[in-house]
């Protein structure tokens, strides 16, 4: 069985008409999924917080001055469904990655973000600037 099943398997088992709010306990699973299929595993671990976002579903945030974390991801607490979820997550770690392996000063919505385009639509998923 193809390694992406697993990501295809768990947006169909949660469907598509089913609003998804987010609980930090689950998001560590989808993460390593994204970025073993996406990203060759070249991502680590960032701080991730669930927080109602207003204007935005998710944001990507680098603080070198940081005592702990440098690099933040913040979800808004409540999607349309799974699949919404699994896409705003990969869209920061699209920004994530143009700042850790890229070194691009400012993460925005350029060739190389799109570059990932096709690779996400291999496991199934949109790559978009805005999704709402
Ligand atoms: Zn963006």
């Amino acid at each position: 069985m193809p390694r992406t099943k697993s990501l295809a398997t768990l947006i169909q088992n949660y469907g598509n008409d089913r609003i998804f709010k987010p609980r930090a306990n689950k998001i560590p699973t989808v993460y390593k999924i994204l970025n073993r299929e996406v990203f060759n595993n070249r991502l680590k671990k960032p701080f991730i917080t669930i927080r109602r976002i207003h204007g935005a579903l998710g944001l990507f945030e680098f603080n070198p001055y940081a005592t702990k974390y440098c690099y933040k991801i913040t979800l808004h607490n409540k999607f349309r469904n799974f699949q919404e979820f699994v896409e705003i997550l990969g869209h920061e770690m699209v920004h994530y990655y143009q700042k850790l392996v890229l070194k691009q000063n400012s993460a925005k919505h350029n060739k190389e973000f799109y570059n990932f385009k096709k690779k996400f639509k291999k496991i199934g998923l949109e790559l978009k600037r805005i999704y709402r």
